[in-house]
């Protein structure tokens, strides 16, 4: 069997599915592997780096559709809305296909793969269970751009994260407060940290205060009533709009007292909720700063806007897109090998089963055979539904 990589084709996409590190993995488990020339370069893997480890390369993305049973990318249907439908032509039956596709936010675009006869699993349905952990995707996209943030900010307040004691005077430290302590949260806590600056967190997950105060963050304490906070799947759940209205409340306080605000709390699938409001940000000390990673659904401030800096009572307010690819190096070596986790559950000795048994299989694969087989997918597009094209 044949793992084919073809490159990305979304703009400022530098990741790549698969990193040189990874190819006797796959080789081990009895897969031949062809690259598109090119894929990997922008995030640092030249194409002799896989020829090295024995991949042929093929001058084009049909060349790679045409010769692979398995392919593997970072983004495809909805994931990368502009190129699904071409893409989409490119698939033939039994071939399966493996990416971020963005099923719960395009559930049509997901589905529209069975027209192609596929197999088509989607890394953002990875269950949250403890036998997935090393095939999470979100998880491991998440430690990058939590990290990123806060570099980001770093490089755009108007103030140093450390407190330094000079010649010339006493320099306070800078004050962080990071809204949703999840993965990508703490990994922002840390890096904060690290630089020296004075780092508060908030969760409605009251559990997470432990896991805050280990990287040396403070947990803020709200008194507020979250009742399960997480779906079955382990994900934030929408929480209802009184419940955000008191949160904004009682958080105002908090959010003015800090330098830079980080915002992370995203709800699979849905928009994400506003925790910050434009009053909240006129509340702020002019020169403070909002980072928030949850601007590709409509983001937690009020003021966001996706992948753009807005300026607002003196206040930044930026919202950037897709932070892992600004770090095409480590996330593509994250993602790899989340996808070589989960490929090792179904290939043995050069033969692939999609074992619909196994629950990581079942409930990430949202085509099989041609057939739409998720129930959170038919659930949204309305089971038996034709599911048109584009
Ligand atoms: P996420 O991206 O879905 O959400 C980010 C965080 O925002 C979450 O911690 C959530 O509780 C929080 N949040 C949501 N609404 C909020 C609000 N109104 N105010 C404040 N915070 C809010 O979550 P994530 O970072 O991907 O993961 C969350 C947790 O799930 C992790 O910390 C981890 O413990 C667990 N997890 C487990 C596994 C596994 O077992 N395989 C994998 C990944 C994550």
């Amino acid at each position: 069997m044949i793992v084919g990589i073809p490159a990305e084709l979304v703009s400022g996409e530098d990741r790549v599915a698969i990193v040189p590190a990874d190819v006797p993995a796959l080789m081990k488990m009895g897969l031949q592997v062809v690259v598109e020339a090119g894929a990997g370069m922008r995030a640092g893997f030249p194409d002799a780096a896989y020829v090295e480890r024995g991949v042929r390369t093929v001058a084009s993305r049909t060349d790679v559709y045409a010769q692979a049973d398995i392919v593997l990318k970072v983004r495809a249907a909805g994931a990368d809305p502009g190129h699904a439908d071409k893409e989409r032509a490119m698939l033939r039956p039994q071939q399966l296909l493996i990416a971020f596709l963005e099923p719960l936010w395009e559930p049509r675009l997901a589905a529209s793969l069975a027209e192609r006869g596929v197999t088509a699993m989607a890394m953002e349905l990875i269950p949250r269970i403890s036998r997935a952990q090393s095939m999470d995707a979100l998880s491991s996209m998440a430690t990058v751009a939590g990290y990123k943030a806060v570099l980001i900010a770093a490089a755009s307040m108007p103030r140093m994260f450390p407190m330094l004691m000079t010649a010339a005077g006493t320099v306070t430290p800078a004050r962080v407060f990071v809204i949703g302590a999840g993965v990508a949260g703490l990994q922002a806590c840390a890096t904060a940290k690290r630089l020296g600056a004075r780092v508060e967190a908030y969760d409605v997950r009251a559990a997470v205060k432990e896991q805050v105060e280990s990287v040396g963050a403070k947990f803020v304490e709200l008194p507020l009533e979250t009742g399960s906070s997480e779906d079955k799947g382990g994900y934030a759940k929408a929480l209802g709009d009184d419940f955000y209205e008191r949160q904004r409340k009682l958080m105002a306080e908090v959010v003015a007292r800090n330098d830079l605000v980080i915002t992370t709390a995203a709800i699979p699938g849905k928009p994400s909720p506003v925790l910050i409001t434009a009053e909240m940000v006129a509340g702020m000390q002019p020169g403070s700063l909002i980072v928030d990673l949850a601007a590709e659904r409509g983001g937690n401030c009020e003021l966001t806007r996706s992948d753009q800096i807005i300026v607002a009572h003196n206040v930044t307010i930026i919202g950037p897109g897709n932070l892992p690819a600004t770090v095409p190096n480590h996330a593509s070596q994250l993602y790899s090998r989340n996808l070589i986790n989960l490929l090792r559950l179904m290939v043995k000795d050069g033969k692939l089963t999609v074992n619909m048994d196994d629950e990581i299989i079942r409930e990430s694969t949202v085509v099989h055979d041609g057939k739409v087989v998720s129930a959170r997918i038919n659930d949204l597009i309305g089971a038996g539904t034709p599911v048109a094209s584009s």
